[in-house]
């Protein structure tokens, strides 16, 4: 059986992919992936998603669109896509259980961003630790937070968080930074920031409260350990997109797929949407609008060969 459209990630890209395809007809196959629900099943209130006053739980959200597909008949498989032949068409997808064809691709496999690797880290991550400053930054008014990273993103967060909390620690593993001069002067000049240079995070307080509470800081140059109070967490030491199968396959630039055309691939027939692509603004509402465009790109493409 050769399907029409084939949708790799079920994040807000993906399901917003298969709501579209689905209304069209196109019986989109889901491929969830391994995470699946994409990063917004890793948070809690989302107050920044349109239709939302109230705001809504990640997880509720990526439910509700998921729901929303399948009763225009999307199917969803909880299968994780171990490699891909895009050489020929059909393309080939095969996961550890099956082998499908598929006439057009959209890509919605996500980045993931890169944690420190604590337990605590963990076990905090949406109750006080986030990678994601745009998304929760708002819950952290009048009280204190600390950034990890010494990249711009560690720069644009810690900048960002001064509107809310009262004190931001950047916290650094070295002594030089990844990050532009112009972001990191505005840094230094903003007088609520608290440059913690060469100087990593070797736990994050207190998996037993279920919030943070404090970190644990140990200085690399001199070994000395101290333990800081904060009240939240930013992970900022970059991302991962999620583009391992396609190597070789489609043209990637730093890992991220690199579209022309609105949300075209080097392959043709094969479309990509979210943050597998996008690596500056990576919120919900950009991954679920870059999927809505996939899926118009994929119709189009299937129309114009005839189906
Ligand atoms: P990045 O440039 O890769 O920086 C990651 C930072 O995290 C580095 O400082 C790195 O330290 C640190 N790091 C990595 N692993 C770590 C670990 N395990 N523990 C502690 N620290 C760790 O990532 P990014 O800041 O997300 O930026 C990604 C790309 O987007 C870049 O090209 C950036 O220029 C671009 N960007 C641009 C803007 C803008 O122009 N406004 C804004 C955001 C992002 P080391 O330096 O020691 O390796």
């Amino acid at each position: 059986m050769v399907r029409d459209v084939i949708i790799l990630g079920s994040g807000c890209a993906g399901s917003t992919a298969a709501i579209y395809t689905a209304r069209a007809n196109l019986s989109p196959l889901v491929l969830e992936g391994r995470e699946p629900g994409g990063q917004l099943t890793l948070t809690t209130d989302v107050e920044n998603f349109p239709g939302f006053p109230d705001g809504v739980q990640g997880p509720d959200l990526v439910d509700l669109m998921r729901k929303q597909a399948e009763r225009f008949g999307a199917e969803y498989k909880s299968e994780t896509v171990t490699s891909v032949d895009l050489s020929n068409r059909p393309f080939t997808v095969r996961t550890e259980e099956n082998e499908f064809l598929s006439r057009t691709l959209i890509v919605a496999t996500g980045a993931s961003a890169r944690t420190l690797g604590l337990e605590s880290e963990k076990k905090l991550f949406g109750r006080g630790v986030s990678t994601c400053a745009t998304c929760d930054g708002a819950f952290f008014r009048n009280l204190e937070v600390a950034v990890v990273g010494g990249g711009d993103t560690a720069m644009e967060e810690a900048i960002f968080l001064t509107r809310f909390a009262t004190k931001v620690l950047l916290i650094h593993r070295r002594d030089q930074f990844r990050a532009s001069k112009i972001l990191v002067d505005r840094a230094r000049k903003n007088t609520k920031i608290e440059f913690v240079l060469d100087t990593v995070v070797t736990d994050i307080l207190d998996p037993g409260k279920n919030e943070v509470t404090g970190i644990r800081l140990k200085n690399r140059k001199d070994g000395s350990e101290t333990t800081r109070k904060v009240d939240g967490v930013f992970v900022a030491i970059g991302h991962d997109p999620n583009t391992k199968v396609f190597e070789g396959q489609l043209e990637l630039d730093g890992g991220y797929i690199v579209l022309r055309d609105g949300a075209r691939t080097s392959v043709d027939g094969v479309f990509a949407a979210g943050d597998v692509h996008d690596k500056v603004y990576r919120q919900a509402i950009t991954a679920a609008g870059t999927g809505c465009r996939a899926a118009l790109e994929a119709q189009r493409f299937l129309e114009e060969e005839g189906r």
